[in-house]
């Protein structure tokens, strides 16, 4: 929960705005200013206060505690142009509140925490547990001092300005090491422990026995990722009890799947019991992996039969890939989103005059693996087996990167090991339909007239048909200097169906420095001035050119109207 404090009129209608905009995760504290900060700072895990910094510092400064459980606590001041992370900027989130915020109001952020203001992530903002010396480390990074990344477990690291050899190191490890001198020791979720137990099992014998067996078998219990159990164990109050202390997710599968997965022990009593030959061994390993601790029973004080037993698997980290789309040009054009994973990779892969086009955006330490034109199968699976060794990985495409892009080439390589995010981009057909007016109000296609992949016949077939139904038509990869009679010949095959006098859009470079664009008819357009930095947009039957814009009506009874009026 998110409380909001504000003092004046200005303050209370930037207030107002904020919870407008998120009314389920917004608070008003009113009342007596000291007093609204004091119960906010007890009740939320954030504040925004429209006050002046110096007087929110002096109410929260008794109420401070530390760093990793206070509040985040911004500040937006009267005229509503900034949003200040005065506290809590990384543990308590301030940072990335102070940007969402300045989204919603239009402020700009100021974050002062030093990884922000150089743009590194922050060593204990990665999302996983972190241990040493982070302050030495980080400003090493920050220094520039070379810091040599030691990864035991591969894991989809955001992208860090690390060296081979250095004098500081971070170490990614699940295993039960301490921190050295000088370095930071993170802990990537890999372990998973399946846990099998007869009713009644007390939860203190399950929470006994899983960290024993990390423990034992020298692995770090904050590397645990879940626990996992048989379908007919799911509200078993030991196991869902440990779960809960231990602070992972309870996974539970049937026990027919857990019977297909081949163990090193299976036996017979939960076989009579749930119905499968192997609980903990199984279904640790059923999402893969390598097993490190075979099925150990808990030893009990009173020498007692055994209630649980448990297993231990390494799982492989998952690589991500996300394919990103990067609009027509503009920057302004790039979304919010497409830009947070350009910065999530640590590894980005693209055309090199894509990657050009956001060069600045990339974090210290990405690693670029930039190619030429024409290279596109080779990119694509240059993507996925970095995605496949565990790295976060961004393939990316200019304007929506499925469309004629790098998207499925990429897919039809990629098997289910790696996750992939797809981040959709405005495309050109829609860029040069904003710089033209409204051509695409009505049902529309593209067309790709590129026969280097594709017969000819088929693209003909596919114009032929939208010409025959009416439908506007965007041509992508117009015309090249070796390609120069496929755009008249598609042109010719619409003109079967449509009058000379039918509005023609031209735009080359949509959103880019040189831009440029015209609206004339089939009868007059000239393919000469068309090539493949253009599209070409043509409208259907009810396409009308009204002041200098191409509009296609939403149906086609302005036409008739108009007819009528003739
Ligand atoms: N993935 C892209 C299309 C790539 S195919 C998208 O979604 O838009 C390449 C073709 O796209 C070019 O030959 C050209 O026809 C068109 N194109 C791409 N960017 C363009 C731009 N900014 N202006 C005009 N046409 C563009």
């Amino acid at each position: 929960m998110i409380g909001l404090i504000s003092a004046t009129a200005a303050g209370a209608a930037a207030r107002d705005r904020l919870a407008a905009a998120w009314p389920d995760r917004t608070r008003l504290y009113e009342g007596p200013v000291a007093d609204a900060v004091r119960r906010a700072f007890a009740e939320c895990e954030q504040l925004v206060c429209f006050l002046a910094t110096g007087a929110v510092v002096r109410i929260i400064a008794p109420l401070l505690a530390d760093k990793a459980s206070d509040p985040g606590v911004v500040c937006v001041d009267e005229g509503g142009r900034f949003a200040v992370s005065l506290a809590g900027g990384h543990g308590g989130g301030a940072n990335e509140l102070a940007r969402a915020v300045g989204e919603v109001l239009g402020a700009e952020p100021v974050v002062t925490t030093a990884t922000d203001a150089v743009d590194l992530p922050g060593l204990d903002t990665l999302g996983l547990p972190v241990e040493g010396d982070v302050a030495a480390v980080s400003r090493a990074l920050l220094d520039g001092e070379p810091v040599a990344l030691r990864a035991e477990v591969a894991w989809p690291l955001p992208p860090l300005p690390v060296a081979a050899e250095g004098a500081y190191t971070i170490r990614l490890t699940d295993r039960l090491v301490e921190a050295a001198e000088r370095e930071v020791v993170l802990r990537p979720p890999s372990l998973v422990v399946g846990v099998g137990a007869s009713s009644g099992v007390p939860a203190e014998e399950v929470l006994g026995l899983v960290e024993t067996a990390l423990r034992e078998a020298g692995l770090s219990v904050r590397s645990l990722a879940e626990l996992t159990t048989v379908d007919a164990k799911a509200e078993e109050p030991g196991i869902v009890e440990a779960a809960r202390r231990l602070g992972v997710p309870l996974m539970t599968y049937p026990a027919g799947e857990l019977s297909g997965v081949e163990v090193p022990n299976p036996s017979d009593a939960p076989l009579a019991a749930v119905g499968t030959p192997s609980v903990a061994e199984a279904s640790a390993l059923l999402r893969g992996g390598e097993l490190l601790v075979p099925k150990r029973k808990s030893e009990r004080a009173d020498g007692t039969a055994a209630m649980a037993t448990c297993a231990v698997v390494r799982r492989p980290g998952r690589g991500r890939l996300a394919v990103v789309g990067l609009g027509p040009g503009a920057r302004d054009l790039l979304t919010p989103r497409a830009k947070a994973e350009l910065r999530r990779a640590a590894v980005l892969v693209g055309l090199d005059q894509y990657v050009d086009q956001i060069r600045d955006l990339l974090r210290p330490g990405t690693r670029v693996l930039e190619s030429g034109l024409g290279a596109e199968e080779e990119r694509a699976r240059t993507a996925v087996e970095e995605a496949r060794k565990g790295q976060a990985v961004a393939l990316i495409g200019s304007g929506d990167a499925g469309v004629y892009a790098m998207a499925s080439p990429a897919l039809a390589e990629a098997s289910d090991d790696i996750d992939v995010i797809g981040v959709p981009g405005v495309t050109a057909a829609l860029a040069a339909a904003a710089i033209l007016g409204a051509p695409l109000g009505h049902d529309h296609v593209s067309i790709s007239l590129s026969d280097l992949h594709t017969p000819w016949e088929v693209i003909e077939r596919r114009v032929r048909a939208a010409a025959e139904a009416d439908i506007v038509v965007t041509f992508y990869n117009p015309r090249s200097r070796g390609r120069d009679w496929q755009l008249p010949k598609a042109l010719a095959i619409l003109a079967e169906h449509r009058a000379p006098g039918t509005p023609v859009g031209v735009v080359r470079n949509a959103s880019r420095p040189d831009e440029a664009s015209r609206l004339t008819t089939l009868g007059a357009l000239d393919p000469a001035t068309v090539d493949m930095m253009t599209v070409v947009t043509v409208g259907n039957t009810a396409t009308r050119d009204i002041a200098g814009r191409m509009v296609t009506p939403r149906g086609y009874r302005w036409q008739t109207a108009q007819e009528g009026a003739r």
